[in-house]
């Protein structure tokens, strides 16, 4: 196998013997070369926020004594620094989630009040680019995990909805509870991935075209956040998507089932 590493240790057991010791190293191997990727991708995605800031300070030096330019340059290097932030937080959350496998503490966590929190999360957004919002579905489902990063992970699917739809078109965020299966979708009728991508959108880093999107300044994180976020809660997330006609993006997560919150409505 070309990817086995094997770490192997020899010693001489008296004159007739050789003992050797061999080690399966492959998985630390494998976390060593995921790491420097990650710190050489962190690094290679800093550079360029980093750099347009500090020759947007240079330049605001140049144009100090015309206020028209001094506001211009202002404006870009407070663009670039919440670029900056926002990269910093997603890389943390996102190195948070990968060195934890399983969440610390799991609660009991309402589905309706997840979509209500990411929706008013994106409504400034929405708004913007006049984009209406639609939800629906089943109503009292409920799972076990962290609603904060839950509502970070359905935050991540409607904002990129958001982000790759034209305005005035709909956005459908739509709960299903079957057979022990939550599922949340968020649907758009946005401008869709190539076939080809679509393997590919969960990747760390990984954006197919900047020049695509209305707002140019994503990270590639999002979507690695929200496959992690569902893994950690024992589910997974899937994709549809055609171009020109829109994508959806489902998250699928066990449903609670010792807690009653669901069957106590029900009976
Ligand atoms: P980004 O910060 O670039 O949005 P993501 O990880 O959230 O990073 O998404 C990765 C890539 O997948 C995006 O760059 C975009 O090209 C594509 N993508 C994600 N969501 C959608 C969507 N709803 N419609 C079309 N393309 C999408």
């Amino acid at each position: 196998d070309a990817n086995l590493y094997l770490q192997v240790r020899v010693a001489r057991l008296g004159a007739r013997y050789i003992l050797l010791l061999a080690e399966d190293r492959t998985e630390a191997y494998r976390l060593d070369d995921v790491r420097r990727d990650f710190v050489a991708n962190i690094s290679h995605e800093l550079k360029t926020p980093i750099g347009a800031v500090s020759l947007l300070a240079e330049a605001l030096a140049i144009a100090a004594d015309d206020p028209e330019q001094v506001r211009k340059f202002a404006k870009r290097l407070t663009k670039e620094s919440e670029r900056l932030t926002r990269i910093t937080q997603e890389i943390i959350e996102l190195s948070r989630l990968q060195a934890a496998d399983a969440l610390a503490k799991p609660e009991l966590v309402s589905i309706d009040h997840v979509v209500s929190l990411a929706i008013d999360q994106n409504h400034v957004a929405a708004d913007a680019s006049a984009v209406q919002l639609v939800s629906g579905g089943d109503h009292g489902a409920t799972v076990y995990g962290d609603e904060a990063l839950l509502v970070v992970a359905l935050h991540n699917l409607i904002a990129n909805a958001i982000q790759y739809s034209p305005s005035t078109s709909r956005i459908g965020i739509g709960v299903s509870n079957t057979d022990g299966i939550v599922e949340i979708a968020v649907t758009d009728q946005g401008i869709g991935i190539p076939e080809e991508d679509l393997d590919r959108v969960f990747e760390r880093f990984f954006r197919i075209d900047p020049a695509r999107s209305r707002n140019t300044g994503g990270s590639g994180l999002g979507l690695s956040i929200v496959k992690h976020v569902a893994h950690n809660h024992g589910g997974d997330v899937r994709v549809w998507s055609q171009v020109g006609n829109g994508s959806t993006f489902t998250i699928r997560l066990p449903e609670a089932t010792d807690a009653g919150a669901r069957t106590g409505e029900e009976k």
